[in-house]
This record gives C-alpha cells, sequence and structure tokens, in this order.
C-alpha cells in the first residue's frame, strides 16, 4: 500500500491521511497509536483539550516506528489563547508528549471575540522559528479569521483543520485554502454515518465493494483534502486505512458532491468559544 503525501506551503510533506484522538479514552490511547502505527498509519492528530497526550506519546514510542517517519499534530485549546500563554501550553504539550517537537501545532478555534487569535498565531510563528513545531496551522478559521492573521503576520498557515464531510463540504473555504496554499484537514470526515445510506454513497460502495466508510473516506482523499477518522477498534482502523487500491469515478465524485447542505455535526467556529 502506497500512502499519498501532501507538500504543505512551508515546503514541508504530510501524510494525507492520518488518525484521530478525539475522546479516545487516555488510558486506551498509547495502545490505539500503537496499533494504528503498527498497521501503517504516520499521522495521528491529537489536541491538549483531548488529555491523552502522554499516552498519544507513549504509543508512538512502543509502535517501535522511527520518529521521524510520524507526523505528529497537536494544538493549543482555546483557554490558553495569547502569546504568553501559548509559549507555556506548547511546552506544556510538548513535555506530556514527551516529544521535542510536534511536526503541527495548530490554534485549536478562533474564538474571534476573545480577540487574542492573532497573538496566538504570532507565538505559534515563534515556535516554528524555534523548532518546536516544524509546521504551524489553525482548525475552525473562516474566511475572516485567515485573512486577519495572514495580514497581520504575513504568515499563512499550512493547515485549516475543519469539518467536513459529505453533507458538509465547505466550497467557498475550501477555494479560498487553493488560492491561499492552505491543505484542508478534514474533522468528522465520516459525518457521523449520516452519509453512509445516500444513494450516491451506497452506490459506490455497492460497485467496489467497499464500505461506505471506505468510500467517504477516498472521497475526501480525491478532493486533495486531508483527513483523520477516529476509530479504536484495531479492525476499524485497519479499514480506514484501506483506501488506497481503488478510485473513485467522476460520475461518483460528482454524485457525492450533490449531498451538500452546509449542515455540521460540530459547533459553529463564528461561534464557538468553550474555555
Ligand atoms: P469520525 O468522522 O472519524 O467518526 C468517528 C466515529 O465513526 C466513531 O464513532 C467511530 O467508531 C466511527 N467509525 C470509525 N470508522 C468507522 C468505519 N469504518 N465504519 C463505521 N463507523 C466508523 O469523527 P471524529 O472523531 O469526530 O473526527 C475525527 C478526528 O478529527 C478526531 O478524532 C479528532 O482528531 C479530529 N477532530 C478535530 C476537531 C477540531 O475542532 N479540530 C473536532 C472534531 C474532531
Amino acid at each position: 500500500m502506497t500512502q499519498p503525501f501532501l507538500t504543505l506551503n512551508d515546503g514541508r510533506s504530510m501524510p494525507q491521511l492520518g488518525f484521530g484522538l478525539w475522546q479516545v479514552p487516555a488510558a486506551a490511547t498509547a495502545n490505539v497509536t500503537m496499533t494504528a502505527l503498527r498497521l501503517g498509519y504516520r499521522l495521528v492528530d491529537g489536541a491538549a483539550i483531548y488529555g491523552n497526550e502522554a499516552g498519544q506519546g507513549h504509543g508512538i514510542r512502543a509502535s517501535g516506528v522511527p520518529r521521524d517517519q510520524v507526523f505528529v499534530t497537536t494544538k493549543v485549546w482555546n483557554s490558553a489563547q495569547g502569546y504568553d500563554s501559548t509559549l507555556r501550553a506548547a511546552e506544556a504539550s510538548l513535555k506530556r508528549l514527551a516529544l521535542a517537537h510536534v511536526d503541527l501545532l495548530l490554534i485549536h478555534w478562533p474564538c474571534a471575540s476573545r480577540g487574542l487569535y492573532v497573538d496566538t498565531w504570532r507565538a505559534l510563528v515563534r515556535l516554528r522559528d524555534e523548532g518546536r513545531a516544524l509546521s504551524i496551522g489553525v482548525s475552525n478559521f473562516n474566511a475572516p479569521h485567515l485573512h486577519r492573521i495572514i495580514g497581520e503576520t504575513g504568515v499563512v498557515p499550512a493547515v485549516n483543520q475543519i469539518e467536513v464531510n459529505p453533507r458538509l463540504q465547505q466550497p467557498g473555504l475550501r477555494a479560498l485554502h487553493a488560492e491561499l496554499e492552505i491543505v484542508t484537514q478534514s474533522w468528522t470526515p465520516l459525518g457521523q454515518g449520516r452519509s453512509f445510506a445516500a444513494p450516491p454513497v451506497a452506490a459506490a460502495a455497492a460497485r467496489t465493494g467497499k464500505s461506505p466508510a471506505q468510500v467517504i473516506l477516498r472521497w475526501h482523499i480525491q478532493t486533495g483534502a486531508s483527513v483523520i477518522p477516529r476509530s479504536t477498534r484495531p479492525a476499524g482502523l485497519a479499514e480506514n486505512l484501506d483506501i488506497f487500491d481503488f478510485a473513485l469515478s467522476e460520475p461518483e465524485m460528482a454524485a457525492i458532491a450533490t449531498l451538500d447542505e452546509g449542515a455540521r455535526c460540530g459547533p459553529d467556529p463564528a461561534t464557538f468559544e468553550m474555555a
């Protein structure tokens, strides 16, 4: 199985497929991470707020996969926003991960009404310059948030991790990402299963002999997005990795495109402020 890599706008490369650790219990995280890496995943998406960075780090070491072959992401939580507090939060994440650097550090949410995301972004630029994060990006940023950090710092995020699934395809934001050479990374990529039975997905699954989840993950890959599904079961992890031996046709891609309703599973970044 050959896994695709994406080239980021800072010249680094990132595996297109990864696995996510949201809601993975802390006690299970090392084992899930080790299992996923041994199965062949090379990108692990974590966050300070997930409460399982220690397990993320343990699992990476236990996997036996060399550190430089694992792409490690974590995120700065909302309550840590601000320049100095972000520097402290990143150091605390690295300590819990027991790593010298992460491959990607993201601002988890803009929390625009608090007015701290530009200072937070400046701290990420410093952390990148100091080698504590090899690449930096954002999550849940809408167009105005992207324009603002780029306008004030001149630094374009490498990645914007946003909710994308067949019912929420985000065409406007993705066009902006393409223009700015920002990689879209899709969270909740399976959309809580709400499109598994949709005719375009079911038909593609029937034709290819793949599961609806595999069809949807393949759709993400073929749109050019990075995608980070979550499963804690070895069989689920293996299923979600097994998407590189088939392709969706152009009509199948076009049919899945018709499922977009702009309907979110998760919170709206324009208003989400949880500290
Ligand atoms: P997901 O779309 O990956 O779905 C996970 C759910 O689907 C789980 O219930 C899992 O058991 C089930 N599932 C997994 N594989 C399946 C399969 N092959 N067939 C059927 N069911 C399957 O959703 P998610 O966990 O919300 O998102 C993935 C990752 O994205 C998270 O773990 C996290 O790393 C990241 N994320 C980021 C943000 C953010 O704000 N940046 C928000 C949510 C999630």
